[in-house]
């Protein structure tokens, strides 16, 4: 009977002192969760750093993982195709779809989404403000089910909002006289960061669902003037941007939009920010040096 009473109470000590576990997709909605919860859960990443998430798939240990989760984040449908199954299974409460929303910002209407905002890029962390409303709804979320980490958690959003408020003025004030300069990407994921500092991309070379565009629209980017800056990515092959930015003589850069160089700290989705704020910074503006890029292997 004792024994029976030690056990139990022991039982429910470890139950006390397990931390919440998170699970998320991406690297960029870990940094969001870091940046509220700190240590006080356990965060796991479902993709490593070096996959592209438009095109992966489920291992077994992942969905046991799923199936362990108190909370899902992950970006949506539209970005982790992948996933759309396994979160039908889980309790809804339990999952935090960051696309879904009311408060994301989406890009400005164009001609096919008809005077409605343009749902179709889902990289949408790319706009800080955006990271802020999901970063709100992870803490809120953290605070309802866990009152007694309430008080830390809410306090670290506020000082997260602060923080990023501020790099947010220091990123617009930087890029303020470089609005009207073109610039062109690989991988169309800057769209949102572009919508949020009002700048100006003029083309792509592979569409926001990480596929290429065709020779069609590669000879339209070619015969482009004015493109002061091509953006290439890691785990992006970049032969194509290197001929581009030979033939349009524009600077390159490498960003990339999953921040996977950033050690992952509460501050890390700032940095990230900042950092993609910094680099375009650079490359917008009109200075002659010209960086070369260096390869890596496949796509
Ligand atoms: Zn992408």
């Amino acid at each position: 009977m004792k024994l029976l009473l030690l056990t139990s109470l022991l039982f429910f000590a470890a139950q006390l002192m397990a931390k919440p576990l998170v699970v998320t997709t991406i690297r960029p909605m870990t940094m969001l969760v870091k940046a509220v919860a700190g240590d006080s859960v356990e965060i796991r990443q479902l993709l490593p750093d070096s996959e592209v998430p438009h095109h992966y798939s489920l291992r077994i240990a992942d969905r046991a993982l799923i199936a362990q989760a108190d909370l899902l984040l992950w970006v949506g449908p539209e970005m982790e195709g992948f996933l759309s199954k396994s979160v039908t299974a889980l309790r809804p409460e339990k999952v935090i779809t960051a696309a879904e929303l009311p408060d994301i910002q989406w890009l400005s209407p164009t001609p096919s989404s008809e005077g409605q905002a343009d749902k179709s890029d889902p990289h949408i962390w790319m706009n800080p403000n955006n990271g802020r409303v999901i970063a709100t709804e992870v803490s809120n979320w953290l605070a309802a089910h866990y009152p007694q980490q309430r008080e830390q958690v809410l306090t670290a959003q506020q000082l997260f909002n602060q923080q990023l408020s501020v790099t947010n003025d220091k990123t617009a004030a930087q890029l303020k006289t470089l609005q009207q300069v073109n610039f062109i990407v690989d991988h169309d994921a800057f769209g949102h960061f572009a919508e949020a500092f009002d700048l100006h991309q003029s083309g792509a070379l592979k569409a926001n669902t990480g596929l290429s565009s065709g020779a069609r629209d590669f000879h339209q980017l070619l015969s482009q003037s004015d493109v002061s800056c091509i953006i290439a990515e890691p785990r992006h092959n970049h032969g194509r941007v290197e001929q581009l930015a030979n033939n349009l003589h524009a600077k390159t850069v490498v960003i990339d939009p999953l921040g996977a160089d950033i050690p992952l700290s509460d501050k890390a989705y700032i940095q990230l920010i900042e950092g993609i704020g910094n680099k375009l910074t650079v490359c917008l503006s009109n200075t002659s040096e010209r960086a070369t890029l260096n390869h890596s292997p496949g796509e």
